[in-house]
């Protein structure tokens, strides 16, 4: 009994390691139509939890969602980091296939790309030094506020009045430029912003928010 119970695991073994053959093989002639077997992705890889590094790899919610595509597709990920404003034009170019970062819907940039469905919900946040006198959104005219380059933070920030916008090419440059006083506030989105917060005890994020706003993944209108 022992040893036929043996055999009939090395045989689930062996026709696990078939499968998974089969699926490669498959998987990259499908492809060859689409990106010759790889899928990239690009992003910019300085938006935890969506995208960040961990030592030389970026990891993170979009790269797990990307993974999880690339593996159903029978592809190879390969993940290229670029500044946010960059990722649209690699995906119209076809430098890249797909554009995962945490990038929001919006009509302006659906002229230029697809999305796909929504996979999650967002708001831009502000965030404050504790000892702030903004108190509100309604309080930011002819403040100083830091956004990342080209977000829907940006384009908010270029709405209220009198206001300077400082744009910075990272979320983490921002923060550290409100640290510092060159800056009154920074407007991002709010998963950023809490992972932002929580490592710094002087900054806090208000309540009240923005719009609502939908992420989606971005790729190529044909
Ligand atoms: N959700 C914002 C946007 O799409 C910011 C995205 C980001 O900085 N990665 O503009």
């Amino acid at each position: 009994k022992l040893i036929a119970a043996a055999l009939v695991g090395t045989m689930v073994l062996t026709m696990a390691g078939c499968t998974s053959k089969t699926a490669e093989t498959t998987g990259s002639e499908a492809s060859s139509d689409a990106a010759g077997g790889t899928l990239v992705m690009a992003t910019n890889a300085e938006f935890p939890p969506y995208e960040y590094y961990e030592g030389e790899n970026v990891v993170g919610i979009d790269a797990d969602i990307a993974a999880a595509v690339a593996d159903k597709l029978g592809m190879e990920l390969k993940i290229e980091d670029m500044a946010f404003d960059s990722i649209i034009p690699a995906v119209t170019s076809g430098k890249a296939d797909i554009g995962l970062a945490g990038m929001t819907v919006t009509e302006d940039r659906l002229e230029n790309v697809d999305f796909s469905d929504t996979y999650a919900h967002a708001t831009q946040v502000v965030i404050v030094k504790e000892d702030s006198d903004i108190a509100s959104p309604d309080d930011l005219e002819g403040k100083k506020i830091g956004v990342q380059l080209g977000t829907t933070g940006d384009i908010y920030a270029g709405d209220i009045k009198d206001a300077t916008v400082e744009r910075y090419n990272k979320g983490s440059d921002a923060i550290q430029a409100l640290k510092t006083g060159k800056i009154d506030c920074v407007i991002i989105d709010k998963q950023p912003a809490e992972a932002f917060v929580e490592k710094n005890d002087d900054l806090k994020i208000l309540d009240d928010t923005f719009d609502a706003e939908e992420y989606a993944i971005c790729i190529a209108k044909d």
